[in-house]
């Protein structure tokens, strides 16, 4: 078993060991370099305490010193070397209350999340794999090191771990380790925002967001988002649809590009079907105003996993306008892309398009050929670079206290009027004529 280690890695490797330390590429590149994939960084465990590490290399930084953790500078990159350690006990279901150091590698790879993430690898030694780790990674199979229920009972991120790299990895979970994440949910109520948003968001970025059914299945979702347990159960009577408001947004996580503001949004899209929901005579459901209802629940939600403002705002957004009427005439489509702004406009359209791909065939066959045709009007509008936006207005401010205008706050209206006439007329997008409309609207 050889594996290809990039040049500085092998460089720390040789010597580090010839320094007389034992030293391990380890955790998650060895198991990307074992599936063929290029690994994102490149971690280090070694025998050697962090000052020896130091004292071999002549330029490191101090990342984590407390838990034995040093980068390595080779060229511009860095690699961050740890010393073998052993986590103390966790009193909280979070951090452990002390971490020590170790000079078994086997210990080292015990305290490790699942088999696959336990395998450690140098070129003379092949590579170390005490938990079957190969033996899943070849199963396609997430199983945690030791007692799963142990292991989810000292941390219970590891909970969101597994099936976050069940979604990234297409990987099943093994059952005795399924069992204790549902044993164990509970106790995510115990980890950061932050920290939670952090596997979420891999979850959702990655190849098999549909995943996320997990989180259903093992009562996550009840800790987490208990919204969405209302929206697996939640039937859409109704032609355009074909199954729950929850299964449906699962198929829209497929649908959709993998950009975290795109899944974000097809995952609460619908959200706000659950206040909404109305049945007519007829027996059919409708959800009027679950645009709005939705972005109010998804601006909420965000804020409370800490996302940043900007995400925020663009996930809110796009979720507002995703229900957008699709019998649009082209002045219609300038005036919605000027609302919903240019810059997110397309990822409207992606997110439109992924939407219609969850509901029924019914519904597909009517809204696909207005979608594509949408698409093309939103081409045109770009080509012929139609206004569509105050800045691309032809007159500013300024031109209308030059042609006799009061500064005050009276011009903003003004200007936005000028812009509604020019949404509904591009070729009206001149100074002459606008100055000329502005005139004529004084009147
Ligand atoms: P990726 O970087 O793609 O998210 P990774 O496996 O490298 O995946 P990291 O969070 O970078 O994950 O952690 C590196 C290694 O540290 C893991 O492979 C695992 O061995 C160990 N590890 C990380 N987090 C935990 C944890 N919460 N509990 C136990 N071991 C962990
Ligand atoms: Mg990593």
């Amino acid at each position: 078993m050889t594996l290809q280690l990039p040049e500085p890695v092998s460089q720390i490797l040789l010597q580090l060991t010839n320094a007389g330390f034992e030293a391990y590429a380890v955790g998650g590149c060895v198991r990307d370099a074992l599936l063929g994939r290029t690994p994102e960084d490149w971690d280090i465990t070694t025998s050697a305490r962090p000052e020896q590490v130091k004292s071999l290399f002549r330029r490191t930084i101090d990342t984590g010193i407390q838990h034995g953790t040093v980068t390595v500078m080779m060229g511009r990159e860095g690699f961050e070397v740890t010393t073998y350690r052993v986590d103390g006990e966790y009193l909280d279901g979070r951090h452990p209350r002390e971490v020590s150091f170790t000079p078994l590698l086997s210990e080292d790879l015990k305290r490790r999340d699942f088999t696959i993430n336990a395998m450690a690898y140098h070129p003379d030694q092949g590579l170390v794999d005490l938990f079957g780790g190969a033996r899943d990674l070849e199963a396609g199979l997430i199983r945690a090191v030791g007692v799963p229920e142990e292991r989810f009972q000292e941390d219970a991120l590891r909970i969101l771990r597994a099936i976050r790299f069940s979604a990234q990895l297409d990987f099943s979970i093994e059952p005795e380790t399924l069992r204790a994440i549902a044993a164990f949910a509970g106790r995510l109520q115990l980890i950061s925002r932050e920290r939670i948003q952090t596997e979420l968001n891999k979850l959702l970025k990655s190849p098999h967001p549909e995943k996320f059914r997990l989180l259903y299945e093992t009562g996550i979702t009840q800790i987490l988002f208990p919204r969405f347990d209302e929206m697996m159960v939640l039937a859409q009577n109704n032609p355009y649809h074909c199954c729950t408001v929850g299964e449906h947004t699962l198929r829209m996580l497929t649908h959709t590009p993998p950009e975290p503001v795109l899944r974000w949004c097809a995952l609460l899209h619908d959200t706000g079907k659950t206040t909404t929901h109305s049945t007519d005579g007829r027996g059919i459901d409708h959800f009027y105003g679950h645009g709005k209802a939705s972005a109010e629940f998804a601006r909420q939600f965000l804020r409370d996993l800490r996302f940043d403002n900007a995400t925020v705002e663009a996930v809110t957004t796009l979720v507002h306008y995703h229900d957008y009427s699709f019998d649009m005439t082209k002045a219609n489509l300038r005036r919605a892309i000027c609302r919903v702004g240019e810059d997110l406009f397309p990822a409207l359209l992606q997110i439109v398009r992924a939407d219609t791909l969850a509901k029924s065939l019914y519904a597909q066959e009517r809204l696909l050929p207005r979608i594509q045709q949408l698409e093309e009007m939103y081409q045109e509008i770009q080509t012929d670079k139609d206004c569509v936006a105050l800045r691309q207005l032809a007159v500013n401010g300024r031109d209308l206290i030059a042609a006799g205008m009061q500064p005050g706050p009276h011009l903003g209206q003004v200007l936005n009027q000028l812009l509604q006439l020019v949404l509904e007329h591009p070729e009206w997008n001149t100074r002459e004529i606008l100055l000329e409309k502005w005139k004529s609207l004084n009147v």
